[in-house]
């Protein structure tokens, strides 16, 4: 692990400790008078800052267990071969490398924060070859830090789903899907299985009618529609996927329209929907829901994917507990209109893990980072003013989101989308602008390398079908 420290504030001795007791010194920051930024997190956020900052001027630290960026939009496409997992994560160091010498980059978590001290407790989990459970600590210190740790999934506290769900967040969660998808494939081929069992057994249940759940649901039809059926057309047959939804109608924050278009798709391809109605428990192999009329039922199900909502990462708690008066809001940290985390010095927040009137979504994310980035590089640059980041406000203009429309594909090679035009927005649904979703996601991609490995994924996905092998 890269050994890291801070410039300014170099009177904080560190230290690294392992959880078996040794210490060791940590290289220090050059002391060449620029600032500490530590940015927490690869996500949305962080990276866009990574891209826009002017990297002269500050001695930047990344810190994130994550050593990559994952471009989410096509997370529900890996969990079903469509797009290959590596296509769509770009390494840190990659990115890190094409801004320069002055920033770090640090693979571990930031368990603690010591506010007054201006320091970071950072924990790196279990180095395999060293004793089992073995975590290592170590602190850093800051003069700016960002925090961009977005946000977990949330059960709700529903019985049953964190240990029979499986969640679709993560890389590592997508692998699982795929994982679960091609066992049930093979379990059910394996012959020796009830009727009832089998119908069990291929039945998916999708928990979550927002953009993931039902982008996964689409997803799933196309493997199921185009692949499984000439792998094996008796199962596919049999193959059920069924969308649960709490309110009334599934995608709440599209137009009604793209709404009603969705619902006719899913019907025509089989996609079963069950809105205003709540999950209650979920048991090895049924779910328990209730209606809108109070009414319980049970669902025999094979595989639950949950994507229902998402909540506050616990490095935001540890953060907000040490302002508890100021940070009363458990979906996050709150923030003010210039990003900065309220009753908190030098500390500002951004994306999923932000609570703000913006949706969390990827483009409010990186339009903060593009913004704080830009916020830092003019503070910077005042080398008259000796505290400049105190001064941002009436220096600066403050952070305003602007929508750049949303879009969704739900299967079929259909997508929706809701595109802003001056005062309004335009609704479409259809072929075409599944042509415009594949070509906006190409666009968007973090690198040519990323843009050209999912383009490669797609046209071998359509010349020899979905590849489901897992390890
Ligand atoms: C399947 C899926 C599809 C989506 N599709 C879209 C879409 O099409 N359009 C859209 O606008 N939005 C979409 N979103 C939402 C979008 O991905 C999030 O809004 C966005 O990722 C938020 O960015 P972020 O920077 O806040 O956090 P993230 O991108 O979640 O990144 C958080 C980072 O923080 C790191 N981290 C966590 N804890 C710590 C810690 N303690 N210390 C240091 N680092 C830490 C993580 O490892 C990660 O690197 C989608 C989300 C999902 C799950």
């Amino acid at each position: 692990m890269p050994q890291i420290a801070r410039a300014q504030a170099s009177s904080n001795t560190s230290s690294n400790t392992s959880s078996n007791g040794s210490v060791s010194g940590i290289a220090p920051m050059p002391a060449d008078g620029k600032k500490t930024l530590v940015l927490l997190g690869t996500g949305w956020g962080t990276t866009t800052i990574l891209k826009a900052l002017d990297a002269e001027r500050f001695n930047v630290v990344v810190v994130s267990p994550r050593n990559y960026f994952l471009f989410t939009p096509l997370l529900p496409s890996c969990t079903v071969g469509t797009t290959e997992s590596r296509s769509i994560m770009e390494p840190i160091r990659h990115i890190v490398g094409r801004r320069g010498k002055d920033i770090r980059y640090c693979e571990a978590e930031c368990t603690d924060i010591d506010m007054g001290r201006k320091e970071l407790v950072l924990q790196r989990q279990g180095d395999p070859s060293g004793p089992s459970g073995s975590v290592r600590t170590t602190r850093i210190g800051y003069d700016q830090l960002v925090v961009g740790v977005g946000a977990t999934y949330n059960t709700f506290g529903t019985p049953g789903v964190q240990q029979w769900g499986l969640f679709l967040k993560e890389m590592g969660d997508a692998t699982k899907i795929r994982q679960r998808l091609k066992d049930t494939i093979e379990k059910a081929s394996f012959g020796d299985l009830s009727d009832a069992e089998l119908d069990r057994l291929l039945h998916v249940v999708v928990v979550g009618g927002g953009p993931t759940g039902v982008e996964f649901a689409g997803e799933l039809h196309d493997l199921v529609a185009e692949d499984l059926n000439k792998w094996v057309p008796g199962l596919s047959r049999r193959f059920r996927i069924t969308l649960v939804e709490a309110q009334p109608h599934i995608l709440p924050s599209f137009d009604e329209r793209l709404v009603f278009y969705t619902q006719r798709v899913f019907k025509k391809n089989g996609i079963a929907l069950r809105t205003g109605t709540s999950v209650k428990e979920v048991t090895e192999k049924t779910i328990i829901m209730e209606g809108t009329d109070s009414t319980m039922s049970e669902m025999p199900y094979g595989l639950l994917v949950w994507s229902a909502g998402i909540r506050a990462r616990e490095f935001a708690h540890t953060l907000r507990s040490k302002v508890p008066d100021v940070q009363t809001s458990r979906r996050g940290l709150i923030i003010d209109d210039y990003l900065r985390v309220k009753g908190a010095d030098d500390i500002w927040a951004l994306g999923d893990c932000a609570v703000s009137k913006n949706p969390p979504l990827a483009q409010v994310a990186s339009q903060q980072g593009k913004w704080l980035a830009k916020a830092f590089n003019e503070l910077a640059r005042d080398a008259k003013v000796t505290d400049p980041f105190h001064q941002i406000d009436g220096k600066i203009k403050p952070f305003e989101y602007s929508s750049n429309g949303a879009l969704a594909y739900i299967g079929g090679e259909k997508a929706i989308a809701q595109l802003p035009l001056f005062n309004t927005s335009i609704t479409i649904g259809g072929p075409f602008t599944s042509l415009f979703w594949k070509a906006y996601c190409l666009w968007e991609l973090s690198s040519v390398r990323s843009s050209l490995s999912v383009a490669t994924d797609w046209a071998k996905r359509a010349m020899f079908g979905r590849t489901m092998s897992v390890d």
